[in-house]
């Protein structure tokens, strides 16, 4: 192999992780790689698109909490202050009120009954022989580690029914690793507290502000084209990869080498239709992963926002939506006038258990946003756009088997000299926010060209004795979102820059 100076390296998807692999590779002063997208345009799933009516939308509603300080350092330097800070002000919507998120330490806004219901399982479970860490530690799945954490009536008044909505999977299909320790602090008596005292516990404040793109999500990653732009080719696919040979076949007919590859598609696709050669164990690995899919409808209205909320949570069956953004709060750049127009977002997720009639989704949203308190039957008089956009993939699932899988699929590819990273690449949802996903593609370059650790994607490799490869998926220190935590380590600085 060519040392890394005349690496051939290609990058496919210019999605978040694509972008910020090619950004760094680039800041290292490597010029021998390509970044090939097959959409007209960058940005993937962190893509903004501006509707005919002048209302910009983003594919769901994307808060950006950063903890690393090379992505907060890239965002200041593409962005120039042309962003908004916003707090966060989020809220459940539940038995025809309005509950503050997180919702076990506000259930005094809970009908009586309900409220009574919910701590008393609270307590239940607080106090379960062997004690609640216990029976957490005995849950063998999402579902059962709800059930420990919150008991009884928080369970089945909000986290089933919500979970099963956001991820259209039964919760006991989901595993409890992803989760790691940090849902594990429920604090009993804080709630028993807000409860007797009448006291408010919002989850947001100063200390949980987010930074928003003036013109979208997208905004940021459209920054990154000039900068790239000899490297990008864009609306150009790649569809076959030959592995041995280190070539791939491309849709405009032509073809391309690589020494390394980094995928950025989904990776049950990647092995079942880009590799068609792939060993039958890895594709089958890689082919029992499972997503959901997302329909996003944006309603636009001509009056002005009669609300200072960020984002909502629907867990219950009146409407289709699992969440609702203010999307026009997040920056006054979002509809064609600020004073006269506002926007609202909603999120539905669809899968084989919960199908959702992509015909009559708009319909059922603007009927559910009513049955929602979030609009009056009057005010729908005053719709003026109605965007909908279907995202195949939308939340990778972590199913029990979903780190086997990886750990089957993964070693293969990379022995091949391709690593697969980002939202579906490595299909951890822990780890598939924008920040972790641009740190992904940062980190892989960093390996490439100065041989440093990946620390995001949470995936040890090792050679085993039949001298395959093996690797050990794990939850990393980076995982999780939306609270803040300790920032994570910059990326070593090299010793000396290879030579080139
Ligand atoms: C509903 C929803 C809500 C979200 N909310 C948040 C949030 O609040 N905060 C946050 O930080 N993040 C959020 N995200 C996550 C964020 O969008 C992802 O982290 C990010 O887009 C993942 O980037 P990626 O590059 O890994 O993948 P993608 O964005 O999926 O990019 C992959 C790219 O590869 C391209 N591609 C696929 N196949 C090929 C091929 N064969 N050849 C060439 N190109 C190909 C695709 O066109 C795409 O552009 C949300 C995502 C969704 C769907």
């Amino acid at each position: 192999m060519s040392t890394s100076s005349h690496l051939r390296l290609l990058i496919l998807g210019a999605g978040p992780t694509g972008l910020g692999a090619a950004y760094r590779l680039k800041e290292l002063g490597h010029t021998n790689f390509t970044v090939y997208e097959r959409a007209p345009h960058v940005g993937g799933l962190a893509a903004s698109f501006t509707d005919p009516h002048g209302f910009t939308w983003d594919i769901g509603g994307h808060v950006l909490f950063s903890h690393y300080p090379y992505y907060d350092r890239l965002f200041d330097t593409l962005m120039r202050g042309e962003f908004t800070l916003n707090n966060r002000e989020s809220w459940v919507r539940i038995l025809d009120r309005w509950v503050p998120y997180p919702f076990q330490n506000n259930i005094r806004y809970l009908p009586r009954d309900a409220a009574l219901d919910c701590i008393l399982g609270l307590i239940r479970a607080q106090s379960a022989s062997g004690g609640p860490a216990r029976a957490i530690a005995d849950a063998a799945n999402f579902a059962q580690l709800n059930r420990a954490l919150f008991g009884e009536g928080i369970d089945r008044l909000f986290m089933r029914p919500y979970n099963f909505k956001v991820w259209a999977h039964p919760p006991e299909m989901l595993s409890k690793a992803w989760i790691g320790e940090r849902v594990a602090v429920i604090d009993m008596e804080r709630a028993l507290r807000n409860l007797v005292l009448e006291r408010d516990d919002f989850g947001w404040g100063p200390n949980n502000q987010f930074r928003f793109p003036h013109r979208g999500t997208g905004d940021f990653y459209n920054r990154f084209v000039p900068i790239l732009h000899d490297h990008l080719r864009l609306g150009v696919g790649i569809t076959a990869i030959d592995p041995d040979a280190r070539t791939v076949a491309l849709s405009d007919g032509s073809t391309d080498r690589f020494d390394l590859l980094l995928s950025t598609m989904p990776i049950d696709r990647l092995c079942r239709d880009v590799l068609p050669d792939a060993p039958a164990e890895v594709r089958d690995a890689a082919t029992g992963l499972r997503h959901s899919s997302g329909h996003m409808v944006g309603i636009g209205l001509r009056l002005p926002c009669p609300s200072t909320r960020s984002w909502m949570y629907f867990p219950e069956d009146n409407c289709p939506f699992y969440r609702v953004t203010y999307l026009s709060n997040y920056s006054p750049h979002m509809t064609p006038d600020r004073h006269t127009h506002y926007s609202l977002l909603c999120e539905t997720s669809h899968s084989e258990f919960k199908p959702e009639d992509p015909a009559s989704i708009v319909d059922r949203t603007v009927a559910g946003l009513i049955a929602a308190g979030l609009l009056t039957p009057d005010d729908t008089r005053h719709i003026v756009s109605r965007w909908h956009y279907f995202a195949d993939y939308s939340y990778p699932t972590p199913t029990v088997d979903r780190d086997d899988r990886l750990a089957a699929a993964l070693p293969w590819l990379e022995s091949r000299g391709i690593a697969s990273r980002g939202r579906f690449g490595l299909w951890k949802y822990e780890v598939s926010n924008t920040d972790h996903a641009v740190m992904q593609g940062v980190e892989w370059a960093n390996r490439v060209l100065l041989d440093q650790p990946e620390e995001t994607i949470g995936v040890r490799y090792e050679v085993a004795d039949h001298g395959r490869g093996k690797a050990t998926v794990y939850r990393p220190a980076a995982a999780g979102s939306g609270q803040p935590r300790t920032p994570m380590p910059e990326p070593k600085p090299p010793a000396t820059l290879p030579a080139r």
